[in-house]
């Protein structure tokens, strides 16, 4: 079947359960049903549950911060690390009260996840009152399992990864005014031996780039200018697709489009990031010059038991290329720390790769096991008060190679976008093109406009003056 023939079906068939929901959800709420949307994790399930919002608006929802008296409760939840799946329990575990006052609150669960089979399992028997389970694949059909539900259905536990169809032109409820997330690619390839994702997230596919075009110059149309395009693997955006559009290609087309604007990207890895690529961001003034390349380990040995395809010396050659070709890039990265097998000496190029490419920031994380992953099943020696010590050297190298890193923004002008204002204080707060945040006094009027920051001085956060 033409997949996107069969996507238009999909679509059309759940925008018709919504507006069955529509006028459904008040003979049994009354008139001004409330949805919450809990979000754990990182901007693609942000991204993701902007599109929750958008159906359970045309649904008639209306969207609230609180659990308390919403009839309709979702948590979209992180696999990524075992403390958030605590904390989604927690979570969960508090609306026990809520269906016991209200018997009609509809209480679901999305995402990564419930997409581990003993997770959806231990929801199914210890937390009778959820009523949805829902894995990554079939969120889009929400407004049908709502309509079901409100019908008198029973339970719902859908994990079903076999359909890819990637579904457009779902109805989306964008939480910024001004800066905004833009998914171009689902799923990932690479099977990192620590990673949980491939399994919870499936396979990589890429959205059309005539469909990336239309919903980003759709985002300026509504005041978006600082856009970010979301994927696992972004670098690796259009691969095997028939189109042949590749990333570098989809950003000089997205960089042609009229208007001041930014067009941010995450995640990178670094086996996919081509000198094209390194080319483009230096051509196209409008993508930022941020580039989030996570190298998670400066061990050579370590890189190969975690599957990563680069080494030390190849990713040292990225950077260098990277520095020689765009001199004003930001660099961040992600590192884990207490990889099983992983020694002192391991760590210790970790630390010397911190100190050698000066990162503007970085995600530090301790080693988290993940059921199901290869790494889960390595033997794991050191404890983790070890690991913890490791850890807080590394914080410190960061902190002493951040503090240089402040001196070669002084004295600089940034084309900023002011995104937030204090009224009290009467200072507005924005970003440049790459990873810095700066102060500088303004009036609200200015929200959503670009102005020239020179910084001037550092207490804390950068602070500068409109020139
Ligand atoms: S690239 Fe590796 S770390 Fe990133 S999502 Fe894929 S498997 Fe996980």
């Amino acid at each position: 079947m033409n997949l996107s023939v069969n996507a238009n079906s999909i679509l059309d068939e759940q925008l018709g359960y919504a507006k069955r929901v529509l006028s459904l959800a008040p003979t049994v709420y009354g008139n001004n049903p409330k949805a919450c949307v809990i979000t754990f994790g990182c901007q693609q399930n942000v991204s993701d549950s902007e599109r929750l919002k958008g159906m359970l608006y045309e649904m008639g929802y209306t969207i609230v911060d609180e659990t308390e008296n919403a009839d309709f409760i979702i948590f979209n939840t992180c696999a990524v690390r075992e403390h958030a799946e605590d904390r989604v329990f927690g979570n969960i575990g508090t609306t026990k009260k809520i269906k016991k006052e209200r018997p009609n609150t509809i209480i679901a669960v999305c995402g990564c996840m419930v997409q581990q089979k003993h997770i959806a399992e231990k929801i199914r028997k210890s937390y009778p009152y959820v009523d949805f389970v829902l894995g990554t694949h079939v969120e889009h059909r929400l407004p049908e399992f709502i309509y079901k539900r409100l019908n008198g259905g029973g339970r719902v536990f859908e994990l079903s990864m076999e359909d890819n169809t990637i579904i457009e032109d779902l109805p989306t409820r964008r939480d910024g005014k001004f800066k905004g997330w833009l998914p171009i690619m689902y799923g990932c390839n690479n099977f990192c031996t620590y990673c949980i994702v491939p399994y919870v997230r499936g396979r990589e596919r890429s959205r059309e780039p005539e469909k990336i075009i239309a919903e980003f110059k759709q985002m300026i149309k509504d005041g978006y200018k600082d856009i970010t395009l979301l994927g696992q693997n972004v670098n690796s955006y259009g691969k095997g697709e028939a189109h042949g559009v590749n990333f570098a290609k989809l950003l000089r087309m997205l960089n042609d489009i009229e208007g001041e604007f930014v067009i941010r990207f995450m995640t990178s890895h670094p086996k996919d990031c081509t000198i094209e690529l390194l080319d483009t961001i230096k051509e196209c003034k409008k993508v930022s010059r941020h580039l989030h390349l996570p190298f998670q380990s400066g061990s050579s040995r370590i890189l190969a038991l975690m599957n990563r395809y680069y080494n030390r010396e190849k990713y040292l050659e990225l950077i260098k290329n990277a520095k020689e070709r765009i001199p004003d890039v930001d660099l961040t990265s992600d590192i884990i720390v207490g990889f099983p097998g992983e020694t002192y000496e391991d760590f210790k190029e970790t630390l010397s790769l911190v100190n050698e490419v000066k990162f503007a920031s970085l995600f530090t994380f301790i080693y988290s096991k993940r059921k199901g992953t290869p790494a889960a099943e390595m033997p794991d020696n050191i404890s983790r008060a070890e690991k913890g010590k490791w850890f807080s050297e590394l914080l410190l190298a960061q902190e002493k190679v951040a503090e240089n890193n402040i001196q070669k923004f002084l004295g600089k002008t940034y084309r900023v976008l002011c995104d937030s204002h204090s009224e009290k204080e009467g200072y507005m707060s924005g970003h440049t093109n790459g990873t810095a945040v700066v102060e500088f006094k303004a009036d609200a009027s200015m929200l959503g406009c670009f102005v020239n920051i020179k910084i001037e001085s550092y207490d804390n956060g950068f602070i500068g003056k409109i020139i």
